[in-house]
């Protein structure tokens, strides 16, 4: 027995320089036959202090299950190896890793346990610092209203929270892990992203931060701020990407009102200005018109007053006096009729009004008056009457007529027809002149307006023809608008209402 003893106490003595502790204990006792350096250097306990005494007691072991059980296992297997808790000398705790193994006698019977216990308290508490770390983590991770997600090297979604989950409205839960991060992008960003992704891959960067759409799962488009993250291994390979995408669907609502508020106070600003340039050259043209029939008017009463004249040059003068006062006439009216149709202030003496004879009449002064013009007339026999004040309407196809004149200055066809449409009736008026550009054609209709070009720069007009045609044919419930190409030529059309039975005076 004691040379047993011996044996086992060679054996352990040639672990004498090991770090881990090395006991060796009798096995019914408990007893401590042998205890080496690597024991004291971790239980604080020298040999002296630890051989003889039992084991258990002298480290207030821990079990982590009962110590029978330990002790059938040990006595079916030969062997346990599990963990322990001791308490060293200096009172504190350790955790040891214990690998025990059974030595038996010679008759088979449990003899002694060698004990191998290594210190792996300081790995045990960085590994709980580590999960303490990693729960930490989970729990931002979990909670954080920022969506966040893991993507692989080839943009597969490994996971995502739920705030991520919740902003792409991804249902059913998850339903997203395991597909591609471009499924999710709107198409329009989806080359700036890559390019992105592309350069953290290559090393070019190690962050990225692109503002982008994502296509829900409501098959809405939501705006999320993108920052992208490379997360390495210690040798410096990426192993996924970190992305965290904040919802700034508001904020880019709020900038697209305020652009759109931003241009809509320009466009707003420079109709502004074309009102108040118009407005000043309109008072330009007017004052110069005036002047001019003034210039006029004062040269011939000069010339009367101061020259010995006969009969004939006093006729001539007188009728060139009375051309001037009439345009100043005619001048001061469409300013005032403007004035008091558009304050609501002019009332329409109506009556049946065949406007093929009115359209007759005012062809009839073109004919005289231009020469270089030819009258093509194409009228309707049919033409049912309107109920319509027939000045008013002379009006409109008077200024009509003349701007097909004016605007034609090289002459060529004046084409007037009227149609009946149901119960419209329709009169248009076709030059083969000067046309205008695509862009001028509703503001013509608009005070003041004159189409500025070379060609016009030289014909004489207020801006405000059109202006009151528009206004007498609305004040009829009727509709003027304008076809025409720049150097082609216009046809300005007319709608008016048939009279109906209904239309008594
Ligand atoms: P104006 O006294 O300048 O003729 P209007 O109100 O009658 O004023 O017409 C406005 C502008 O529309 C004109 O200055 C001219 O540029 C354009 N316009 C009108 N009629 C024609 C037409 N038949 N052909 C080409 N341009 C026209």
């Amino acid at each position: 027995m004691r040379e047993q003893t011996a044996l086992l106490r060679q054996q352990a003595e040639l672990l004498e320089g090991a770090r881990d502790a090395i006991i060796l204990r009798d096995f019914e006792s408990g007893l401590i036959e042998y205890w080496n350096q690597g024991a004291t250097k971790i239980y604080g306990y020298d040999q002296a202090e630890a051989e003889g005494r039992i084991v258990h007691d002298l480290l207030k072991t821990k079990f982590p299950k009962p110590l029978k059980q330990i002790l059938d296992e040990l006595a079916d297997t030969g062997s346990w190896e599990g963990e322990l808790m001791h308490v060293r000398k200096d009172g504190s705790l350790i955790v040891v890793e214990s690998r025990n193994v059974l030595l038996r006698d010679d008759d088979g019977r449990p003899r002694a346990l060698l004990m191998i216990n290594r210190d792996v308290t300081r790995r045990r508490r960085a590994e709980e610092r580590l999960r303490e770390n990693e729960q930490r983590y989970r729990v931002i991770y979990d909670r954080s209203p920022i969506g966040i997600c893991r993507v692989a090297l080839d943009g597969t979604l490994l996971d995502m929270n739920e705030a991520l989950e919740a902003f792409l409205e991804i249902v059913p839960r998850g339903a997203i892990i395991g597909r591609n991060l471009s499924e999710i992008t709107h198409p329009d960003d989806l080359a700036a992203k890559t390019a992105l992704y592309g350069e953290l891959e290559s090393g070019l960067r190690d962050r990225f931060q692109l503002e982008n759409r994502y296509l829900t799962g409501a098959g809405q488009v939501a705006w999320g701020n993108l920052t992208v993250s490379s997360v390495r291994d210690t040798e410096g390979r990426t192993l996924y990407y970190v992305a965290m995408v904040e919802d700034i669907r508001e904020r880019k609502h709020a900038e697209q009102e305020l652009t759109a508020a931003l241009r809509a106070a320009k466009v707003a600003n420079e109709q502004l200005e074309r009102v108040n340039k118009e407005k000043s050259m309109f008072v330009a043209i007017v004052s110069h018109e005036f002047r001019t029939a003034l210039t006029g008017i004062l040269g011939f009463s000069e010339l009367m007053r101061e020259e010995e004249l006969g009969v004939a040059e006093m006729k001539e003068f007188a009728s060139d006096i009375e051309k001037d006062a009439q345009r100043l006439k005619r001048m001061i009216n469409e300013l005032l009729d403007l004035e008091r149709m558009e304050s609501g202030q002019m009332t329409l003496r109506l009556d049946h009004v065949d406007v093929n004879g009115l359209l007759r009449q005012e062809a009839a002064k073109i004919v005289g008056s231009s020469p270089a013009h030819r009258l093509e007339m194409d009228l309707d026999p049919d033409l049912p009457a309107v109920l319509c004040d027939g000045d008013k309407i002379t009006q409109v196809l008077s200024n009509l007529l003349s701007n097909a004149v004016k605007y034609s200055p090289e002459g060529g066809a004046i084409e007037i027809h009227s149609h009946a449409d149901g119960n419209l009736v329709h009169a248009t008026v076709r030059d083969h002149g000067l046309g205008m550009p695509a862009e001028a054609l509703r503001r013509v209709f608009q005070r003041y307006a004159r189409i500025e070009s070379s060609a016009t720069r030289y014909i004489k007009g207020t801006g405000l023809g059109l202006a009151i045609v528009s206004q007498i044919v609305g004040m009829h419930g009727g509709r003027v608008w304008v076809e025409s190409e720049l150097g082609r030529g216009s046809v300005f059309h007319v709608e008016l209402r048939a009279s109906g039975p209904e239309d008594s005076l």
